[in-house]
């Protein structure tokens, strides 16, 4: 049954949605790569909100989304040349981009540091909510924290419940994992997390990415996470995966597809299963970051901190 928080994402509920974040109050809405949990972006009050809800650690700091270049640029300082033109490439899309931060954005979104995440989604319910709102909207995945992140309105609805003031139901997302992250303020620039933009599309705006197994990349990219309940074992070719499949009959197999990752991670848990076996993509376009999740789902012990 569909709970009284949850209504379609039409015009006058994104209306709506875009009264509460100006009040203070927190929205989950969709995106072209996950659900985001929205706060207006400004409203420390209403940031510490979200981490509440999603049991999130301060340390973690927060994406924080755009109407575009003109509302990232009240929000940062000293933007580099290549900002711009990152942002006209790939703005709006699934591309974050880590830069210097204005006073006027709270620590609480940034966890105390001086740079600030910024993307323009292009999701047309999250643009609706950005242009109706015209306020810079804070939203980390709207999971609680450690576990995949929602592609549907219902895993918000699962994990977060009455928590969220409103949440918009916009169908699945379609990308299904998160924006890539590309720190501007290192030279040459770095990618923090795989994710929605392929890093062969950035050419030689990032030489470095990420190695799966690194400890923590991004703060809050720590080993442990993305997680389901069942134990996941990975495999690099699909015959391993069967061999091992022949001794763990009750095992779930997952040959995973971006789009539909994390709600398969959570199916299996409905489901009771008790071990995953999942199979690595290559890592190339989309497969670097279905492997990048699919190792910290994967990893064992507790979330470390920063
Ligand atoms: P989520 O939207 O839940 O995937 O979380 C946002 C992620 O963005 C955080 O976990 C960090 O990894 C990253 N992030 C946000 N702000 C910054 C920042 N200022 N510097 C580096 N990474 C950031
Ligand atoms: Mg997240």
């Amino acid at each position: 049954m569909t709970e009284p928080n949850q209504v379609p994402a039409t015009a006058t509920n994104i209306a709506r949605a875009a009264q509460i974040l100006g009040d203070g109050g927190l929205v989950a809405f969709p995106t072209e790569t996950v659900y985001g949990l929205g706060a207006h972006a400004l409203n420390a009050v209403a940031c510490r909100k979200i981490f509440a809800a999603k049991e999130r650690p301060a340390w973690d700091p927060l994406i924080v989304h755009v109407t575009g270049v003109e509302m990232a640029r009240s929000l940062s300082r000293d933007l580099p040349a290549q900002f711009l033109e990152l942002a006209r490439r790939f703005w709006p899309g699934p591309l974050t981009l880590v830069v210097k931060k204005s006073p006027v954005v709270p620590p609480e979104v940034t966890a105390g540091r001086d740079t600030v995440a910024l993307r323009q989604p292009r999701h047309p319910v999250a643009a609706a909510l950005l242009a109706a709102a015209q306020l810079p909207i804070a939203a980390p995945s709207a999971n609680k924290f450690g576990r995949p992140s929602p592609t549907y309105a219902d895993h918000v609805q699962a994990d977060l419940g009455s928590a969220v003031d409103l949440i918009l139901d916009g169908g699945s997302t379609d990308i299904g994992v998160e924006s890539t992250i590309l720190d501007l303020t290192q030279v040459p620039p770095v990618i923090l997390r795989p994710g929605g933009v392929p890093r062969e599309q950035l050419g030689n705006a990032a030489i470095a990415s990420p190695v799966a197994d690194e400890h923590v990349i991004a703060p809050g990219m720590t080993l442990k996470h993305y997680a389901p309940r069942a134990r996941v074992e990975l495999f690099e070719t699909e015959i391993a995966l069967r061999e091992r499949a022949r001794q763990l009959p009750q095992a779930g197999i997952l040959l995973p597809q971006p789009e539909t990752l994390y709600a398969q991670l959570r199916e299996f848990d409905t489901h009771g299963v008790p071990v995953i076996l999942a199979l690595l993509p290559p890592p190339t376009g989309l497969g670097l970051a279905v492997r990048d999740r699919l190792t910290r789902a994967a990893a064992t012990g507790t979330l470390p901190p920063p």
